[in-house]
């Protein structure tokens, strides 16, 4: 049992000691958990017949360093133990299951005993009351409940922090947003793409937030979004944005959330152990690089995971951050190194698309990118909605914006892609993480 009900909390911090924790006893605690885990994991099928090959026991790690000792797992690790080999536990102490949203691929399943839900739950209360949440708020939670982990994992969470949770789940906007009027809505958690799309559902019906709502804070993640997201969404809605991020794997939500300085994610270093390597040679990286963010469950019973590589591409800010937590910051993540695609030699990421779009006003809530080849040369089209229908009748201010877009996305990606500029709202949406790019080049 890792989860205790004898926490200290003030008004800064949820658990104060778990918080703060010295530098040192942090490392205390990674090492015993480590090993903890360790043991618990090599009664998987998966892990205990890797073990052996290598002849890996809980006592060869007698440093933090020696973690890698330990083989990666990687998704398709996952794919091929499917459904229950890396299950530690016997059935009767699961409580519950959930699988990754299959973003890319073939879903993986990871399942949770009793304690696991309750240290999950208590991250998450952690990660909220950093940002600022507290008893007294009503909390409207807009992601998909089911077997997508944002739903539950936050209702959980907000319910153990004392939040007066509404599990409005995903889609529905007016809906949606009658909900938050109706019950004065101060906090709420979004997927980017959602509140992009409600923006634009609030300016078709007329509702200003900062004077119809009560909204305050928002918890936005799950999918990456650069900070030309984060400033319109608060600038919209005046709100303040916190970044949330966490994967199925390491339970969902609640792996790593930003304060109120808004510098960076604290990564919870007492429930997950962080390594950053070159995605090539999986050698680590120096402090303030970017590279692969590698994950090791240190609490988990029913399904611990080591060395898991997330794919995701991000840092650790080198520096203490000024809130007083000692768990380290990684950077808002770039994109996975799977979502990184090449045109015409040069290596793009969708974010970086992104950040150009979002810093043009003229440019609407909504893009997506499509990759086609044309008797053997590759196209990039860029196909972005405006801001006001006019646009699409005005050529002239249409031909500026175009050039405008090229001209700004060429000094980024040094290469020009085609602009196509649309009405507002007319580009496919959907309910869950946003598509924003589109390959269709046979490879
Ligand atoms: P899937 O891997 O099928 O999408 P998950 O729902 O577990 O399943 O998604 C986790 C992934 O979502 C992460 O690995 C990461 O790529 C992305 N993600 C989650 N939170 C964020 C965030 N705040 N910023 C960027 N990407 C995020
Ligand atoms: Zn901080």
């Amino acid at each position: 049992m890792f989860f205790t009900e004898n926490r200290t909390t003030t008004d800064s911090f949820w658990d104060q000691s778990a918080e703060t924790i010295t530098p040192e006893d942090l490392k205390a605690l990674q090492l015993h958990r480590l090993k903890s885990v360790l043991q618990t994991a090599s009664r998987s099928e998966f892990y205990g017949r890797g073990f052996k090959e290598i002849g890996l026991r809980a006592d060869s790690i007698s440093s933090l360093d020696d973690v890698r000792k330990i083989p990666f797992t990687s998704k398709q690790d996952l794919r091929d133990s499917y459904p229950y080999g890396l299950l530690c536990e016997p059935k009767d102490r699961l409580v519950r299951m959930h699988v990754s949203s299959g973003t890319t691929g073939q879903a993986t399943a990871v399942f949770y005993t009793r304690s696991d839900l309750e240290v999950w739950a208590d991250l998450l209360a952690r990660c909220m009351y950093m940002a600022g949440a507290r008893p007294g708020d009503t909390f409207q939670n807009l992601t998909g409940y089911g077997l997508f982990t944002g739903g539950l994992g936050f209702h959980y969470g907000a319910e153990r922090l004392g939040l007066l949770t509404i599990p409005s789940g995903a889609g529905n906007s007016k809906r949606q947003i009658q909900i938050m009027h109706d019950f004065s809505t101060s906090v709420i958690h979004i997927i980017p793409s959602f509140a992009l799309l409600l923006m634009d559902v609030m300016s078709e019906m007329g509702i200003d937030p900062r004077k119809d709502l009560s909204l305050k804070i928002a918890f936005v993640g799950a999918e990456p979004y650069s900070e030309e997201v984060r400033r319109r969404i608060e600038d919209f809605y005046g709100i303040k944005v916190y970044n949330s991020y966490g994967l199925s794997e390491m339970n969902g939500p609640g792996v790593a959330f930003e304060c109120r300085c808004q510098s960076g994610l604290h990564l919870w270093e007492d429930a997950f152990l962080v390594e950053i390597v070159d995605p090539k040679t999986l050698e680590p990286v120096p402090e303030g690089t970017y590279g692969e963010l590698v994950l090791t469950t240190l609490t988990r019973e029913a399904m611990p995971i080591l060395r898991y590589r997330t794919k995701d591409l991000t840092r650790i800010i080198p520096g203490n951050c000024p809130c007083g937590r000692v768990h380290r910051r990684i950077d808002r993540i770039r994109g996975r190194s799977d979502d990184m695609f090449i045109i015409k030699g040069v290596n793009v990421f969708p974010i970086q698309v992104e950040q150009v779009l979002m810093n043009i006003p003229e440019v609407g809530n909504n893009y997506v990118i499509m990759l086609r080849r044309e008797k053997n040369v590759d196209e990039m089209i860029v196909r972005v909605e405006v801001t006001d229908r006019i646009f699409v009748e005005d050529m002239r201010r249409l031909q500026q914006l175009q050039k405008k877009i090229a001209h700004d996305l060429k000094g980024e990606l040094l290469l020009t892609p085609k602009i196509e500029l649309v009405e507002p709202n007319s580009l496919p949406r959907s309910d869950g993480k946003a598509m924003r790019l589109i390959d269709q080049r046979i490879t």
